[in-house]
């Protein structure tokens, strides 16, 4: 494993980072498979990785407790716990945000956090409400002071103008963490973004390098293209290799969902070599070959759920994405790549009625929690419509 540090003060944090959001589940439930996910996080830990991320909201409030429990058995100083503040749970005056991350060191067991996030900066006004405005920032920076916040920071999904407010705004936060890999690298702007924190002398901490597995699963001839160039190694890898090329990059997280995925990202991490000029070849061409097929870009985060009148908003847009990729959409709106969409249809009504896009109300309250800015319910329409198209044949 490779250990890098942080630019404002010495860490010897792992390069894979375990992000704690997407733990195996009990089947039909939204229950987290302890015994198969502690497994995960020993053999991890076991193998190097040293830092564990996790949030008040992931796994419904569960993460949290359930990590600070595995990592109990370990020595408090051999690993890093990262947490976050969610500024969009009702934060209206720093005693709230004073009440969460108590809250927040009781779930995880432990008696200070050594990374801490602003979570999901994204609207301007937001920050100057909730931050600064309430003054949850500034007593942050107090936790930081006092010992309880190791190293401070901000995760981030906003625009650049924001970032740069952000970064001009104090000198001192140690790092950021942006959602980086080799399509949002200039679909999403991550390479202006990645350059406004070097320019700064803030480190880098990647989410999302697999884009939520959809760079996993990729179109047959980009996965045809990578297997030939390097048979041995995972389609996921080269996502890990791309964003572990980058200098400033402290820490990679995976949000690991079985251990198939921890072994082969332990193998990629302890095997990585920077990027070829050839490699960077091989991906341009995976980017042309992913926006050809029109997929819609979501990281099955969750955020924007529960949706109040029941649709099951990442699943839909799974389906769609899938049978995008396997040009099974139907032909009224793909066009010539499309055909009848039988796989598509059988998917989508696979689905419990009360979660299919029918449901959708197009309310528009999830569109204001999606950090990919999709227009979700305008897409729930066109889906809709495809599956009336598919259902004619
Ligand atoms: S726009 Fe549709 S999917 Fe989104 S919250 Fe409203 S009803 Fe649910
Ligand atoms: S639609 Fe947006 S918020 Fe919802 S799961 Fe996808 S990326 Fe996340």
């Amino acid at each position: 494993m490779q250990y890098r540090s942080l630019q404002s003060m010495p860490t010897k944090q792992s390069l894979l980072g375990f992000g704690c959001m997407r733990f195996p589940l009990i089947e039909g439930t939204q229950e987290i498979d302890e015994k198969q996910a502690e497994a995960m996080i020993d053999y991890a830990y076991q193998n190097g990785v040293n830092y564990f991320d996790t949030a008040y909201i992931y796994h419904e409030g569960k993460s949290e407790n359930f990590i600070g429990r595995v990592l109990k058995k370990y020595p408090r100083t051999s690993f890093y716990l990262a947490d976050k503040m969610p500024g969009w749970v009702g934060i209206k005056s720093v005693e709230d945000a004073k009440r969460i991350f108590e809250e927040q060191l009781s779930r995880c067991g432990v008696e200070y956090f050594d990374f801490y996030l602003l979570h999901a900066l994204n609207k301007e006004k937001d920050y100057e409400k909730v931050y600064l405005g309430a003054g949850v920032k500034e007593y942050l920076f107090e936790e930081k002071r006092q010992g309880r916040i190791k190293y401070l920071g901000f995760s981030f999904h906003g625009d650049e103008k924001l970032l740069k407010r952000v970064l001009e705004d104090d000198d001192c936060w140690d790092f950021a963490q942006l959602q980086i890999n080799y399509l949002d690298w200039n679909m999403q702007n991550a390479k202006t973004f990645y350059k406004l924190l070097e320019d700064h002398q803030v480190s880098c901490i990647v989410m999302e390098p697999v884009r939520g597995g959809s760079l996993v699963r990729l179109p047959e001839e980009s996965v045809q293209l990578m297997k030939e160039e390097k048979p041995d190694q995972s389609i996921a890898s080269w996502a890990f290799n791309y964003v572990c090329s980058l200098p400033n990059v402290v820490t990679v997280l995976s949000g690991m969902s079985n251990m198939e995925q921890v072994e082969d990202n332990i193998k990629t991490f302890h095997n990585f070599k920077p990027m070829t000029v050839r490699e960077y070849e091989v991906i341009q061409q995976v980017v042309e070959n992913y926006l050809k097929k029109g997929i819609i870009p979501c990281t099955a985060c969750r955020y924007c759920m529960d949706c109040a009148f029941g649709v099951d908003i990442p699943a839909i847009f799974a389906i769609y994405n899938k049978a995008a990729q396997n040009n099974d959409l139907p032909m009224m709106v793909s066009g010539s790549r499309g055909n009848r969409g039988d796989a598509f249809l059988a998917e989508y009504q696979a689905l419990t009625a009360k979660h299919q896009a029918h449901q959708c109300t197009a309310c528009r309250k999830c569109e204001k929690l999606c950090p990919q800015n999709i227009k979700i319910a305008d897409r729930m329409f066109e889906i809709k419509q495809l599956v009336s198209a598919a259902q004619v044949g």
